[in-house]
């Protein structure tokens, strides 16, 4: 099938699309959402932002554009990510990154009505232009308006000058209505896409500005995009009571996952192995200005599951998680119900690396900065102590531990919470320190009994009811290979690690077919299709097949030791994989050209001919057994020509294997 190239009036064109995928760095737009790190052969790994997991094995190959999950099985070129992980449809893809590369798009003619500024743009899109649009007009009414003056106090108030407003991009909405909404539709903004972007209200009199009269802090993305705004209220007489509104909401703005200043923070937390979550946008800034530069926070929403993922893939670290989460909590007992709930709504795995940092005071970072200085908050982050040990002190601080049954009680008020660790050798461990808090230190055995007594074999107990999800979470790669939905055929997947000579041997030459293929001898293109073990090897080389053959893959512009990273290799697996028709093979095609292959053609045609003599070998086996079946005196023709062709199999199958020793 060849690749459809056909005019289709308003779409880009093809040359403008291969443009902005040959000029955008795919590292840098991945790197945007997952924290990578150099995993050889020029590849670099993350945690997967498309399944949970715990141990990489999400690669991103920059020499061919590719990503690929190894334990999911997404993968494809920087376009598709971008899709895939916004949610956008391939139009709204492409302009995103042709807007980051700086490539003038062109479109087929005849789509888009005449006078139409720009075509084709999706609503995703719109939505994020009128945002910045509004963002940096909110942030010139802030530096500029009189009307603004109470919004610059209160910032002064709270030790934030004119840069630092800056840089976090602060706003004012005038308390006049109507005033962003006329600038805005005079760019060429319609009032829908105004109130579906969460910026315009429908009041009875007409639309007006949802966050009038209030200081604003624009919302971003990893990317930097404006997805939404929270506003503080600064006027008495504001019809809105809440002290803070966010956007709702919409189709860019999902409160559950966004973390406000991740933009700001990410490379460091990557670097620092470090992320401080603080309670509010002041306090990110506080935390920002006074050297805590990965301090995020939730945006009007408690941390939840999806937050702790976007740390959790931010924080990669080379052998999977060891990056602390610091939560700064204020000593009284919301920063407790707040840091019990962090407890029970992340994971076991995340809880462990979880930590609290209390300010004795009950002061946030924004007013221990005022009071105390930068150095303060600081200080703050490194006195955090583990989040175990913080809920289970103030569990048991409720109870009097000079009262024996007290006692009693307040290890059962602790052991709630470790049964909630999956983790047994981690449970045991916090026993022990359950113990020593309860004073029953130099007995944990006593504690391990009245825990028992509550619930008896509190593990497998919990296993049947709450752990249910564990297994899907452990291990990515276990069982997912040929899980058919109900009647459709198995999508193709690359078999997880190969394990035998054979297989190690098709997989790497599946490997040439896509990354080197004019490294392959010509006899590649006439092996028997049966030859390969594996239907996705099989596929592959029945692709290359229906495509021309591995002999018409475009030459490598330099010819030189890595064909595959050139235009050219790049265009090769494009077609591959606009080709590849069947289920999950274009997933095998991304799998096999970001792994890691040194092309060599003299080992390529020792792997072509060592795996063309097994598929002759079994040739040889069966004409064997049929030769040897028959009767050479009353079947003498066919038996001779027959016995012919075992002896030519046996020569061809000879040559093969000292071809294929040679380079052995
Ligand atoms: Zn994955």
């Amino acid at each position: 099938m060849p690749p459809r190239l056909a005019a289709v009036p308003g779409r880009i064109r093809e040359t403008d699309v291969a443009e902005v995928r040959d000029r955008v760095r795919i590292e840098d737009v991945v790197g945007q959402y997952v924290a990578l790190r150099r995993a050889g052969g020029g590849s670099l790994k993350g945690l997967c932002p498309f399944h949970d997991e715990r141990t990489p094995s999400f690669q991103v190959t920059p020499t061919r554009g590719l990503y690929y999950c190894f334990g999911c099985g997404k993968g494809g070129d920087v376009i598709g990510f971008l899709q895939e992980i916004e949610g956008l449809s391939f139009v709204d893809a492409v302009e995103r990154l042709a807007a980051r590369a700086n490539v003038a798009l062109q479109y087929e003619q005849g789509a888009r009505p005449t006078g139409t500024r720009r075509p084709a743009v999706g609503q995703r899109q719109r939505i994020v232009e009128a945002n910045r649009a509004a963002q940096q007009w909110f942030a010139e009414q802030l530096a500029n308006s009189p009307e603004a003056a109470p919004a610059r106090q209160f910032l002064a108030a709270r030790g934030f000058d004119q840069a630092a407003a800056q840089r976090f991009g602060v706003g004012y909405a005038p308390r006049n209505a109507g005033a962003v909404l006329d600038v805005l539709r005079s760019a060429g903004y319609d009032g829908d896409l105004l109130v579906t972007a969460g910026l315009a209200g429908q009041g009875r009199t007409g639309l007006y500005c949802r966050f009038r009269g209030r200081l604003l802090w624009p919302i971003r993305e990893l990317s930097g995009d404006v997805v939404g705004f929270g506003a503080r209220r600064l006027y008495d007489d504001d019809v809105v009571e809440a002290k803070y509104l966010n956007t709702a909401e919409t189709p860019v703005y999902r409160k559950s996952a966004l973390l406000y200043g991740a933009d700001l923070a990410r490379r460091d937390i990557g670097l620092r192995s470090q992320a401080v979550v603080v309670e509010g946008y002041t306090d990110v800034m506080a935390a920002h200005l006074a050297g805590v530069t990965t301090a995020v926070a939730t945006c009007g929403t408690a941390f939840g599951e999806e937050h702790a993922s976007v740390l959790r893939r931010l924080l990669m670290d080379d052998d999977g998680m060891r990056g602390e989460v610091v939560f700064t909590f204020d000593g009284d007992a919301a920063g407790r119900r707040a840091a019990e709930r962090a407890f029970h709504s992340t994971d076991d795995r995340f809880v462990g690396q979880t930590y609290v940092a209390i300010e004795p005071e009950g002061r946030d970072p924004c007013d221990l900065r005022l009071a105390a200085g930068d150095a303060a908050v600081r200080e703050l982050v490194a006195s955090r102590v583990p989040l175990y040990r913080f809920v289970l002190q103030a569990t048991v601080a409720d109870f009097d531990l000079d009262r024996a049954d007290a006692r009693v009680d307040a290890v059962r008020a602790g052991g709630a919470y470790l049964r909630s660790v999956r983790d047994r050798s981690k449970r045991d461990g916090y026993l022990r320190e359950l113990a020593n808090l309860t004073n029953f230190g130099n007995d944990p055995d006593e504690v391990r009994r009245i825990l028992a007594e509550r619930v008896p074999d509190g593990a497998d107990g919990r296993r049947r009811t709450g752990d249910r999800g564990g297994d899907r979470a452990s291990g990515p790669t276990s069982g997912d290979r040929g899980e058919p939905a109900a009647g459709a055929p198995p999508a193709l997947t690359l078999p997880p690690e190969p394990r035998t000579p054979r297989e190690r041997m098709e997989h790497e030459l599946a490997q040439y077919a896509v990354q080197a293929p004019r490294l392959l001898p010509a006899d590649f293109d006439t092996l028997d299709p049966a030859t390969w073990s594996d239907p996705a090897y099989a596929a592959v080389a029945g692709l290359v097949a229906a495509v021309g053959g591995a002999g018409v893959a475009p030459d490598a512009a330099d010819g030189g030791d890595s064909p595959a990273s050139s235009g050219a290799g790049r265009a090769w697996v494009q077609t591959l994989r606009t080709a590849a028709a069947e289920p999950g093979l274009d997933g095998v095609v991304t799998a096999l050209a970001v792994t890691d292959l040194q092309p060599d053609a003299r080992w390529a045609d020792g792997l072509t001919a060592r795996l063309a003599a097994i598929g002759v070998g079994a040739k040889v086996a069966a004409m064997k057994a049929t030769v040897q079946r028959m009767r050479p005196d009353t079947e003498t023709e066919r038996y001779n020509r027959l016995f012919a062709e075992l002896i030519s199999l046996e020569a061809q199958r000879r040559a093969l294997r000292e071809r294929g020793l040679e380079t052995q």
